[in-house]
């Protein structure tokens, strides 16, 4: 079984201060972590990188995370790399267009650091076994 250290996230996220706190709780965790904060550069990263997870911010300011999650899952290439989308949205409508685009995960901002680091372990052993 690999470890924790070989697993790789992609965090796609506009604001500084997201960035960092994803990126510290994910590398206390023992994950490497691949961080994007241009959408329009996102998908290109995630074909270079084939990570094992993407967190992706909805609200970016070129492109939405939601057209970038469709366009990932309709490239056979990236189409099994899970997603977590993030919004700072928090109604029902919103997790059912978060859930159309093809996000596994869904998480509102200001996110819960347990449920945040739960929800990331479960999409990648999910994939694993995929
Ligand atoms: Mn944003």
């Amino acid at each position: 079984m690999a470890t924790k250290t070989s697993r790789k996230v992609l965090i796609v996220e506009d604001n500084a201060f997201n960035m960092r706190l994803f990126s510290d709780l994910l590398e206390a965790s023992g994950y490497e972590t691949l961080q994007c904060i241009d959408g329009a550069k996102a998908v290109g990263l995630a074909l270079e990188e084939r990570p094992d997870l993407i967190i992706m911010d909805i609200q970016l300011p070129e492109v939405s995370g939601l057209d970038i999650t469709r366009w990932l899952k309709d490239d056979e290439r990236t189409a099994k790399i899970p997603v977590l989308a993030v919004t700072a949205f928090a109604m029902r409508t919103d997790e059912l267009l978060v859930r159309e685009a093809g996000c596994e995960g869904y998480l509102s901002k200001p996110i819960q650091v347990r449920s945040f680091l739960q929800t990331v372990d479960e999409l990648i052993s999910n994939e694993a076994r995929a």
